[in-house]
This record gives structure tokens, sequence and C-alpha cells, in this order.
């Protein structure tokens, strides 16, 4: 992200354009994204909402991780055409690739002097206060150009959302100003609906985004899309589809939890069921490799001894590459088909696996870090479970800088 940004502010005050320089020289990883798979996701997906709600993939955090620009292009291949993000700065990026005909959603933070830029582009956005519809209302008035609103009610998770204290002012004041306000959309975000023992919660929040839908009712106004369903909704809640429905972590192939992979299987009765995958592979290659005697160390300080005489790889990259420093000495990397446990301390830019164990190892050899390799395979849970991390929180620390590449 910095990187990008400091080189589009130089490009700006050298005068250039600000599209991304093509880089002479590699990265230490790579990632590829399956476009195949991807199809197969969103195929899956597609099933399960029928013809009517609309799909939209939620692209914040860098497409979870997977690289917002290659991502964009790749789901309207699969003919997803309307795209979620968390704030304005996001939607540029998505707005610098996406068709001309997709639409995109902003669910966060948009400041008052991006108003204009947003109308401007015809870009729609979450409002949850009346101050807000006031300066839309007059700034789309100054610029002869509707804005597309999305209203955002609070149904129970009290993070944004007007209340039904203000909702009524707010539909009216929406059905009074029509030239200036597009009434895009009645939202709200089920907080927590990836763990079935939140159902009696999940129940609340949905019969009281019902008592909005009442009031929209009674005004006789009504918003082109109501949407409340998250991924974990989509598969586990279809009363929640209603028009549109924003998918993230589903959209990448991940199951939201235990608990609704389980309901799937329940579904569809069988042991074993993969109707997604991951589309994600993270990649480097061995550096060097080294010959370690018994008795010494390897990397910083004391972490681990070598018990044994040893044969180990040097791979190049670290912490500061978004590898989980927690992994020292526990995690594994794939080389040649076969686990390589890490061995020592995860560095800045460098950590070393055991490849005693491997024939024929050899500098220069694929390393798979998250992903398949032959009959193996290191799955995002082998860094969450020992990190304690969310599996969104891993792949969202993938640095923007590296190297993002579509594969079939
Ligand atoms: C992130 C987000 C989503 C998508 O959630 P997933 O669980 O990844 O599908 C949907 N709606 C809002 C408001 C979000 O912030």
């Amino acid at each position: 992200m910095t990187e990008k940004t400091a080189l589009s502010k130089s490009a700006l005050a050298n005068g250039l354009p600000t599209k991304e320089k093509v880089r002479q020289v590699r990265h230490s990883s790579r990632i590829e994204l399956s476009q195949k798979v991807l199809r197969k996701n969103i195929t899956f997906l597609k099933k399960k909402l029928g013809t009517h709600p609309r799909l939209s993939c939620v692209v914040k955090a860098n497409a979870y991780g997977h690289g917002i620009d290659p991502m964009v292009t790749m789901l309207e291949k699969c003919g997803v055409n309307h795209f979620s993000v968390a704030s304005a700065f996001e939607a540029e990026e998505v707005l610098d690739v996406c068709s001309p005909h997709s639409t995109i959603m902003i669910m966060g933070i948009l400041y008052d002097e991006d108003i204009p830029w947003a109308i401007e582009n015809g870009i729609e956005f979450y409002v949850f206060d009346i101050e807000r519809l006031v300066t839309v209302r007059d700034i789309a008035r100054s610029m002869g150009k509707p804005a597309l609103v999305h209203l955002e009610v609070e149904t129970g998770t009290n993070r944004t959302g007007m209340t039904e204290m203000h909702f009524p002012y707010a539909l009216s004041f929406l059905r009074e100003n029509r030239e200036e306000i597009v009434f895009q959309g009645l939202c709200t975000h089920l907080g927590g609906a990836e763990s079935l023992s939140n159902k009696f919660k999940m129940e609340q929040q949905i019969a009281r985004y019902k008592t909005y839908l009442a009031e929209c009712e009674r005004q006789e106004y009504h918003p082109s899309y109501r949407h409340i369903a998250c991924s974990a909704a989509v598969l586990a809640y279809p009363e929640t589809h209603y028009d549109l429905v924003r998918v993230g972590v589903a959209t990448y192939g991940f199951w939201p939890s235990r608990d609704i992979y389980f309901l799937h299987l329940q579904e569809v009765g069988k042991e074993k069921d993969a109707p997604m995958g991951r589309i994600i592979t993270w990649k480097t290659d061995i550096m060097d490799i080294k010959i370690v005697p018994k008795g010494d160390f390897i990397g910083y300080g004391t972490a681990f001894q070598a018990l044994r005489d040893m044969k180990i790889a040097v791979l190049p990259l670290g912490y500061s590459n978004g590898y989980p420093r927690d992994l020292s000495n526990r995690g594994q990397v794939l080389i040649r088909g076969k686990r390589a446990p890490i061995v020592g301390l995860i560095n800045m830019n460098l950590f070393m696996v055991d490849v005693t164990h491997i024939k024929d190892v050899g500098i220069g050899d694929e390393v798979v870090l998250l992903g398949k390799q032959k009959n193996n395979v290191i799955k995002v849970a082998a860094f969450t479970d020992v990190a304690n991390l969310l599996n969104n929180e891993m792949l969202s620390r993938l640095p923007t800088a590296i190297p993002r590449y579509v594969v079939k």
C-alpha cells in the first residue's frame, strides 16, 4: 500500500501518469490466482442465490489480500459486475480497473471532500446520518447530478447505522429530494452470522431490519436494493438474500466458519463436498542451500540447534513480507511436493527450512508457502491455528507489493 501510494505521489509531483510502474526485477515472492477455481466459487454462490438477488463481491482489504486489480478483472470474467469496498480509497482502485458498466459501492469511510468525486463517478455509498444526507443533497444539487445512496440502519451491531428514531425523517427527506438523491439501497450488517450460536441474535437483527422495511411500506417509498447478507448469511440464512448480497470471504473460496461448512455438508448429505476452492497460491524459490553440522545453531540466537547433521534451504522472505513470525520453529513449506519444517526464527527478510529428507533439492527450486504442490497442501489454517489469526486477518496482511499473477 505505502509503496504504491509513494509511487503515485512522486509520479504526481513529476506530472507523470499515476499508473503503477512496471518492475524490471523480481520480487522475493509471488501470488498466483486461479481463474478456474474462482469460476467454480462464483457458480456455487450463484446457484445458492438463484436468479433474483444480485451478487456483489466484497473486494475490501485489497480483495482479502488477493489483490484488488487482478480480482476485479477476474470477477468480471465470471460475470460479476458489482463490487463492495470499505473506503473511497479502495473504490478508486476498483474504478481504475473495472468496466464502465460495473457498480462500485462504498460501505465505509467517505470523507466530505470526496463526495463530489463519488457523485461524479457514479459511485454508490452508505449514509447513516441525517446531516450527511443534507450535505449530499446540497452537493448533488450544485453538481446537477444525483447521488446514489444506501441508507444504513442499526439492527444490533452498534457500529454505523441510523436508529428507528431518525429513520422516518431520513426516509421522508429522501422522498422529498429524489431529484438529488437516488434511494439505491436499505442495508444493515449481520454481526456474527458465521457462528450458529449467534442464531438468536441474527433473528433479532433480521426482525429489526423488517421494521425499517415496514416504515418504507408506510411511507410508500422503497429502495432499489434491500441488502443485509454477507457470505455466512448467504449460506445459512436464505431469508436474508433480498435483492443484493455482499459476499466477501466465500468469493475467495473460504467457508466463513466450521459451523457453516458442516451446515452445508448436512444439506448436501455427503461426507465430503468441495463446491468451492481457494484461489490463492503463494510461492517463492530456494535462495541457498547449506549443510549444517550437528550442534550448530541456525539463524538468530539459539532458537534452533541442529541435533544431527542437516541440510537446510534459505528462503528470501520474512515477516516484513507478510509471513507471520509466529511460525518460527513451527510452520512448514512445500518443496518438491514434500513438507519442509521451518527451523529457527522467521527473520525480517529470510527464513530457513529443513530439507535434509528431500532428495535432489536445489537452489532455485519452487517453494509453496500457501497452497498446493503435487499431493500436498499448506492451508491458511496452518498459519492461523499457530499464529492465532483469523483467515481474513492473515490474508489481508499479505503486502500489496507482492506481484499477483492470474493463472488458469
Ligand atoms: C466485509 C463485509 C461484508 C462481507 O463479509 P464476508 O463475511 O467476508 O462475506 C459484507 N458486508 C459488510 C458491511 C462488510 O463490512
